[in-house]
């Protein structure tokens, strides 16, 4: 009897596969190609000013981002400031986002940087990086999407499509989310870092996906290294 070829493993979202690095050029290559492929990208998250999307990507954290845009119009209209969320308190937050993970955590983290915004910035989010950081909930990832989308700052936010993304394609192979900000900031040609947060998350969501990259509709496959490409999609 023939054997069935074995399915590649393309690896988990802890340890995910890793192709050898692009030389740099082929690397800004691929950047360039996504690039053309979506001029105009933006975050996916509904939000109104900083304080929204703030708040909105604190909640997104182990979710997705249409689950939270589920939530937050109810929970923006009912508090859209610092002060009204601060006033709305954990227990009153808590049943705008009960349909999201980890929704109590949320609940206390959302509240308490609310009040730590109100009572320490004069009802502002704060620019810059340590500021952001202090706050309840927010970590890096979370400080360089808002740096990025409301301050307009060249920041690169790794979240789990942008850890898998640079590892399997080789642009910026890193056993860490930190190694992989790290090598893609040096690597990405200066005028498109901003956006190029947004390309590789919304490739990486859509494209080059985790269970199985959809390498025969990728944009920029000529300058990808990895080596188990999926060249056909999948016969139903
Ligand atoms: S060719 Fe495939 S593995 Fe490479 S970036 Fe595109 S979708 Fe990902």
């Amino acid at each position: 009897m023939p054997t069935k070829p074995k399915k590649p493993n393309h690896g988990t979202a802890t340890a995910p596969r890793r192709a050898r690095l692009m030389p740099p050029a082929q690397a800004e290559a691929f950047i360039r190609a996504l690039a053309v492929a979506n001029p105009a990208p933006e975050t996916e998250l509904i939000y109104h000013d900083p304080f929204t999307l703030l708040v909105a990507v604190v909640l997104s954290a182990q979710t997705t981002d249409a689950a939270v845009n589920k939530c937050t119009p109810a929970l923006f209209a009912a508090a859209p400031t610092p002060e009204r969320m601060a006033a709305l308190g954990a227990e009153g937050i808590g049943p705008y986002i009960r349909t999201i993970g980890l929704w109590q955590g949320k609940a206390r983290n959302v509240a308490a940087l609310a009040r730590d915004l109100v009572e320490k910035h004069g009802g502002q989010v704060p620019g810059d990086r340590e500021a952001l950081e202090a706050l309840p909930g927010v970590g890096r990832k979370t400080a360089n999407v808002v740096l990025n989308v409301a301050f307009g700052q060249e920041t690169m936010a790794v979240d789990t499509h942008i850890f898998r993304l640079g590892n399997r394609c080789g642009l910026a192979p890193g056993k860490t989310p930190r190694e992989v900000e790290e090598k893609l900031v040096k690597r990405c040609p200066p005028e498109l870092l901003r956006d190029a947060h947004h390309w590789l998350i919304l490739h990486g969501r859509y494209v080059c996906k985790a269970r199985a990259p959809e390498c025969w509709r990728c944009v920029a496959r000529a300058y990808c290294n990895y080596n188990d490409k999926v060249l056909a999609p999948p016969v139903k």
